[in-house]
């Protein structure tokens, strides 16, 4: 018999959030090939436009607005939110299911509105993992020393912060990104835990 709803069983799905510049990605680059945790990243489709070398299908699936939005009204979002001005991100069903059909768990980096509202769908199939800056100034020289964004943007990153910080409480797990050794081994022992 076929699965009539394929995203409600099988692999886990790990969701990072935090401030943009804390090290989500570094973190996620560290743990994605440690063979017990079989994980797959969950490539997300945006609005915006590739930067740099960027290719559709490896960071992210590009598409124009008009796309996202027609994708949006038709369902295919497991979520999507609106996370700069003008510029939307979402996890499409469609990853999930491909993730999980390989036999894999699904880890993502996404806002914390997002992150939310994956936890309140997926319930105790999904873990949210907070990752926290050890200090405002410490995740401030970490997005300058990125060196990919542009003073006004770094600027609109840090006044941002607050706001997401204080979703923190809500998550399942907070882990404090000091030493990028630690954070990886103690988000990797939830993962295994679960
Ligand atoms: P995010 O994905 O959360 O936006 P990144 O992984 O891109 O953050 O990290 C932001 C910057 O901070 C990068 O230059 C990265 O090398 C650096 N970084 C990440 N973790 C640490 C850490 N534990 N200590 C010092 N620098 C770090
Ligand atoms: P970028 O720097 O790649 O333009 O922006 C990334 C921001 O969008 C980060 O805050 C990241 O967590 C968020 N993001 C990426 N993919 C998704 C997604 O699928 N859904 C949501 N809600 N946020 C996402």
């Amino acid at each position: 018999m076929s699965n009539q709803n394929p995203t409600s069983h099988r692999g886990k799905i790990f969701v990072l959030s935090a401030p943009s510049g804390t090290g989500k990605s570094s973190i996620i680059s560290k743990i994605i090939d440690r063979p017990e945790l079989r994980l797959r990243f969950s490539i997300s489709a945006t609005s915006r436009k590739p930067r740099g070398t960027e290719k559709h299908g490896v960071e992210y699936y590009f598409l124009t607005s008009e796309e996202f939005s027609e994708r949006a009204c038709r369902g295919e979002f497991v979520e999507w939110e609106e996370v700069y001005p003008g510029t939307c991100y979402g996890t499409l069903v469609s990853e999930i299911d491909r993730i999980c059909d390989s036999g894999h768990n699904v880890i993502m980096d996404i806002d914390v509105k997002g992150a939310l509202n994956v936890k309140k769908r997926f319930g105790d199939r999904a873990m949210t993992i907070f990752i926290l800056p050890p200090s405002k100034e410490e995740l401030e020289r970490r997005l300058r020393g990125r060196a990919t964004d542009s003073e006004e943007t770094i600027a609109k990153r840090l006044a941002k912060a607050d706001f997401e910080l204080g979703f923190a409480p809500e998550f399942d797990h907070r882990v404090v990104n000091d030493t990028l050794e630690h954070a990886a081994d103690e988000v990797a022992a939830l993962i295994a835990g679960a």
